[in-house]
């Protein structure tokens, strides 16, 4: 790689409330090593085994239950026999709902109503971010930067404490003391902080308080080229403030908060910009870290699930083979494509509009996951298509139930179709259940399927009953 893009090109595991079984990691860690990535971010959120008075938050968990202190340790060993650099990301701000929704530490909100950011003015938050600091730093003895968030911190001077006090100062107050903190008693640990709220900071207040001796900043953005844009002033204000720079794209988890599928031409284009715009501003600073390939779960800690990992490793693939060869051509395509087992017409960049073919075999970690997604959205399309039909809303509307004002000859041929349907739906979700325990825990399956299954088979079924019911008042 050419020093200027930097020697890290880390893959984002974000695991909130959706751990991945050690298994199959086991699978993808060798994969990513050989597609060119060097580490690993890893936010474990509320999956992290946290102990003593912290253990609330890794366990009696609506979304999942936490890794064990063993899980930790095979996950961690697994990267270093891969060679893979790891680092923890941990929210210390904003993002704060998987801590701030649990009852004790609900007087450390900002807003009482909001789980969402922590009130900096009460001495206690950061007495509670040092201890959950300290407990993932101690079960990972081994690792040279952390991550530190500090993204997004919605609600900032919104309490009687914090009110009078300027948002850029609370703001950099806290994080600072965070930092100081890290700095003197984990000396050899290099702290990283996603850079959004310092975009809005003026160059002179970031320089006061000195944040630039403290922290490496990571650069997020996730658009593709169309409207791909980092102002150049950001890149000045930025290379006045720090030396090394961190910058972040995105792989999965940024086309749209319930995505299921993801839209790899987006990933590719973002990642394509982000090669063009390391060239030309990268020069700023002393020195480029790397990437991070982001691959969010959920938008937050609430949000339901969007694109899982499996249906999102051929994104992952081709986006590492944009940033290593720096570029993106059909060349790319078909190489990805062969590498993990696709027939020329079942690689799709834009998975949208379905149906669309699905590849019968595939040939990497997973894919029997990705195959039945696929197989998901085909169904999911051909679903909306007959609920919502003209024959539907002609001859079987609510009206017509409620009236008992129904022709046997339309309730006879809706109902075929809804028998066909339901199979279909029977098989994909023998066929889900069957494979999904490959990678995830039952609690995010129950979760998944709750969300993207059930309620469409609790209607069909219903619409179903009517239908029944009008053909039998007619024998
Ligand atoms: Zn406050």
């Amino acid at each position: 790689m050419d020093a200027a893009y930097g020697p890290n090109r880390l893959i984002h595991l974000d695991f909130k409330g959706c751990p991945i079984k050690v298994n199959y990691l086991e699978k993808l860690f060798p994969l990513f090593k050989e597609w060119g990535a060097t580490g690993l971010l890893i936010e474990w959120e509320d999956t992290f085994p946290y102990s003593g008075n912290l253990t609330v938050i890794g366990s009696n968990n609506t979304l999942c239950n936490a890794y064990s202190e063993k899980d930790i340790e095979k996950i961690i060993g697994l990267a270093n026999e891969n060679g893979l650099l790891v680092v923890p990301l941990i929210q210390t701000f904003g993002h704060f709902e998987f801590v701030l929704k649990h009852d004790q530490w609900k007087n450390l909100r900002e807003i009482n109503n909001y789980p969402s950011s922590l009130c900096p003015s009460n001495p206690d938050s950061l007495n509670l971010v040092i201890s959950m600091l300290d407990q993932v730093i101690n079960m990972m003895p081994s690792i040279r930067y952390i991550h530190i968030g500090a993204d997004e911190v919605w609600h900032m001077g919104y309490c009687e404490k914090c009110n009078p006090i300027p948002k850029e100062k609370l703001f950099l107050n806290h994080v600072l003391a965070v930092l100081k903190y890290l700095k003197q008693n984990h000396p050899n640990l290099q702290p990283i902080m996603w850079d959004d709220m310092m975009r809005v900071i003026n160059l002179d207040i970031l320089k006061e308080f000195g944040i630039g001796d403290f922290v490496q900043p990571m650069i997020w953005h996730y658009q593709p080229a169309e409207s791909f844009c980092i102002p150049e002033e950001l890149w000045i204000k930025y290379s006045e403030i720090f030396k090394s720079v961190w910058f972040a794209s995105a792989f999965k988890g940024a086309t749209g908060s319930c995505q299921v599928l993801p839209v790899i031409r987006h990933h590719a284009s973002n990642h394509q910009s982000w090669l063009a715009t390391v060239e030309k501003h990268g020069c700023h600073f002393q020195n480029v870290q790397g990437i991070a390939l982001t691959g969010w779960s959920r938008y937050d800690h609430y949000a339901t699930l969007c694109e899982l990992l499996p249906v999102a490793i051929p994104s992952l693939a081709v986006c590492l083979h944009v940033w290593n060869n720096k570029g993106f051509d059909e060349t790319v395509v078909k190489c990805v494509a062969n590498a993990l087992g696709y027939p020329e017409d079942c690689f799709s960049f834009a998975p949208y509009p379905r149906p669309q073919p699905i590849a019968p075999e595939l040939s990497y970690p997973g894919w029997k996951i990705s195959v039945g997604i696929e197989w998901l959205e085909n169904l999911r399309f051909k679903h909306k298509n007959i609920i919502e039909s003209d024959q539907v809303a002609t001859w079987l509307n609510s009206w017509q139930i409620k009236n008992n004002f129904t022709n046997p000859m339309q309730i006879e041929s809706l109902l075929r179709a809804f028998n066909d349907l339901n199979l279909e739906w029977d098989s994909l979700e023998n066929y889900l259940r069957h494979y999904l325990p490959e990678v995830f825990y039952d609690t995010t399956i129950k979760e998944w399927i709750g969300t993207l299954i059930e309620p469409l088979r609790i209607n069909l079924n219903a619409i179903s009953e009517d239908a029944q019911s009008q053909i039998k008042k007619y024998s």
